[in-house]
């Protein structure tokens, strides 16, 4: 059971093992129920291999699988794809050196109290996170990038259709106001409070893991802020200060890989 299996964790750090068990999720099990992928799915799948391609902050095996998916992805000219042969590829039955996705699930800091709650969903939301982040280190040509490959994934492939919904709905709303790569990791950080919010207190809610305004006063105290008024506010420079290191690469942990 579950229960047997818990690993203890650090609730204020971000582990690989969650970002690795979300490829193996998204890409073999999410994306297996499209047997066929064409037009906008297709270009979907290609936008998001490309920015895992690039910006994925991942062991130098994963990172290798990725490239050559990517190039493979690159290479196709057909108007559409058979799922069997994208997972050929990210099983890498063509034997490039060095390069391999791991098999299955370790969830860490994203294990629910139940199966039901947390795990993939919560590995979503981190990898993309990390990816913003990803995106600004690495001096991404494009701020919009990361956040539209998000979209069209989320749009064309997500399980949870409800989410897909309201996150296609957020996204018409402002994504297109996105002008540079900080705005793109704060324009996540406040839709993702936004969807916090609205959960807050929903079946969906892991009583262990409350829903909360992220990062609470503990994680990030000089993030928060307040108006004479008494208001609460955010201080977004502090915030980005705080993205920027919580999200990186060199502060992810990799405790629990295979
Ligand atoms: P999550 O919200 O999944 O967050 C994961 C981790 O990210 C948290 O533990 C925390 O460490 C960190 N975090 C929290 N807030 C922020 C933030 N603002 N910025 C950066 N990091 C943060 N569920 C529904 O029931 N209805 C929906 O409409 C819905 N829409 C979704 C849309 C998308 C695109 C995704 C990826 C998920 C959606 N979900 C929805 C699932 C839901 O948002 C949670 O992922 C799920 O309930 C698990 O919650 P969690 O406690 O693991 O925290």
């Amino acid at each position: 059971t579950t229960e047997d299996q818990w690993r203890p964790f650090n609730r204020s750090r971000v582990y690989m093992a969650d970002l690795e068990s979300t490829l193996h999720y998204s890409l073999r099990l999410e994306l297996a129920a499209h047997p066929v992928i064409k037009g906008e799915a297709l270009s979907a799948l290609q936008r998001y291999i490309s920015v895992l391609a690039k910006y994925f902050p991942g062991r130098p095996v994963v990172r290798n699988l990725l490239k050559s998916v990517d190039t493979w992805l690159k290479g196709q000219n057909d108007t559409e794809l058979s799922y069997s042969s994208l997972r050929d590829a990210l099983d890498n039955i063509a034997e490039v050196p060095d390069a391999a996705l791991p098999e299955g699930v370790r969830w860490v800091g994203c294990q629910g109290s139940m199966p039901h709650f947390r795990r993939y969903p919560c590995g979503m939301w981190t990898l993309f996170h990390v990816l913003t982040v990803q995106a600004e280190e690495a001096a991404g040509k494009d701020p919009q990038e990361v956040l539209q490959a998000m979209r069209s994934y989320v749009h064309s492939f997500f399980g949870c259709r409800a989410c897909a919904t309201h996150f296609e709905n957020m996204a018409k709303d402002s994504m297109s106001h996105v002008g540079t790569l900080s705005t793109a990791m704060l324009w996540l950080w406040s839709r993702h409070n936004h969807v916090n919010n609205r959960l807050a207190g929903a079946l969906s809610e892991d009583p262990h893991f409350p829903k909360i305004q992220w990062p609470s006063p503990e994680l990030c105290p000089s993030c928060h802020g307040v108006k004479k008024s008494g208001e609460h506010t955010w201080n977004q420079e502090e915030l980005l200060t705080f993205l920027r290191s919580h999200f990186s690469s060199e502060h992810l942990l990799s405790d629990y890989l295979e």
